[in-house]
């Protein structure tokens, strides 16, 4: 069978046709290539493919103006998005270390990040991963070879805050370059290129996105380290962003501040309920920390994220697994960041010794106040509580 033919070529009707309309909204362009009808003018821009709309492996107008839109609002010189969070960490690590460079993991890091930085010791990158209170604990793990220090403030899993200039001030003085996963605060709650960070990773998957409907990863940074990451570690390792999910992220970005001041309060009405209750051992969050952890998070950050988790005193695990199944507005299941609730606990049934490495009680669970109405989320923990404690 043949195809009909458009009465013209493709590029001549788009081009006429877009002079007759205007959307508000910004332009979806799904597409894997470009079209060009003059010869020199495709030869020109092809030899910039990273800034220049050749091939969307490269760059996509779409994904540009998400770019754009984050490089604002985080403060940076120059983003660059990934289809995933970790496709944006695996590009960065990869780009920057060589064999026989040395890199430093502080306290906790999102799993999968740990993971692959051990994964890469094949390629003969050797990695220290350690527990810090105070920035000046580092120094004694610091190599010739160090090139990166990589931490994650608040951690997304114990909530713990790292003193940033401390980090930094010591990372500068050995020409190391800081790498921090900031997901936990989102763009909107900590600067951390305000304290010199050199480059700053999020899961878009998660608050920058919000609606648990696709998956995506920024690092922003200067432009020149962005651009060299952008050549090696996105368009050879190819973990480009679809510009469907660019788009649905844009469409997540333009209501983060909203969602972020709604949560922020959420979180602080839901601790004030379930605080005091005698059954919690321990909440953690930068809300109810006390201490040095408190004195950080008012130096850092502005607002809250609502991902937090808690240990019960009954460690009785069929006892946890019936609260959990009890609740009825907190769905079980990873990720977070979207409208829905969700709870998971952290022991699965063969993991003690994990848990154990982390300092982590058995009843330990990790809870995502989402857009719901807080106070059905409180009543919801409350009666889930009643009924099995
Ligand atoms: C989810 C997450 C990641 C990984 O992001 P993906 O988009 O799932 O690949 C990295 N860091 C943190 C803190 C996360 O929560």
């Amino acid at each position: 069978m043949l195809l009909k033919n458009c009465p013209e070529d493709v590029c001549t009707y788009i081009k006429k046709n877009k002079e007759t309309y205007v959307p508000v909204g910004p332009e979806l362009v799904q597409t894997s290539t470009f079209c060009y009808d003059d010869y020199q003018n495709f030869m020109d821009q092809s030899k910039d493919e990273n800034n220049n709309y050749i091939y969307t492996r490269g760059a996509n107008p779409t994904t540009s103006y998400l770019e754009d839109m984050l490089s604002d609002l985080i403060g940076c010189q120059k983003c660059k998005v990934f289809s995933s969070g970790m496709g944006a960490i695996a590009a960065t690590l990869l780009t920057l270390l060589k064999q026989g460079d040395h890199m430093i993991m502080l306290n906790t890091i999102y799993g999968e990040a740990y993971s692959f930085a051990k994964y890469i010791n094949k390629f003969g990158i050797e990695l220290t991963k350690v527990y810090i209170e105070k920035p000046e604990e580092v120094v004694q793990y610091i190599q010739d070879n160090t090139k990166i220090i990589y931490l994650e403030s608040p951690s997304h899993q114990k909530c713990q805050m790292l003193d940033l200039e401390g980090i930094v001030q010591i990372a500068k003085a050995h020409g190391i370059t800081t790498v921090m996963d900031a997901t936990w605060a989102s763009p909107l709650f900590m600067k951390p290129f305000s304290y010199g960070i050199d480059l700053v990773i999020h899961s878009m998957t998660k608050y920058i996105a919000g609606h648990s409907d696709s998956l995506g990863g920024v690092v922003c940074g200067s432009t020149d380290v962005i651009d060299t990451i952008s050549e090696y570690g996105l368009r050879f390792l190819g973990s480009v962003s679809s510009p469907f999910n660019s788009w649905l992220t844009i469409r997540g970005l333009r209501t983060l501040p909203v969602r972020m001041s709604y949560l922020s309060h959420a979180i602080v009405q839901f601790i004030d309920a379930i605080r005091d209750d005698p059954r919690i051992a321990k909440i953690y969050h930068p809300y109810a920390a006390t201490g040095y952890q408190q004195e950080l998070s008012k130096k850092y950050l502005s607002g809250y994220g609502s991902l937090f988790s808690l240990e019960l005193v009954d460690e009785d695990f069929d006892k946890l697994t019936a609260f959990v199944d009890k609740l009825s507005h907190f769905s079980i299941g990873v990720s977070w960041g979207g409208f829905e609730s969700l709870v998971l606990p952290s022991f699965k049934g063969d993991n003690q010794a994990k848990l154990d490495e982390r300092g982590l009680r058995k009843s330990h669970m990790r809870m995502y106040i989402g857009l719901e109405n807080t106070q059905t989320l409180i009543d919801d923990f409350t009666q889930a509580l009643d009924s099995v404690y």
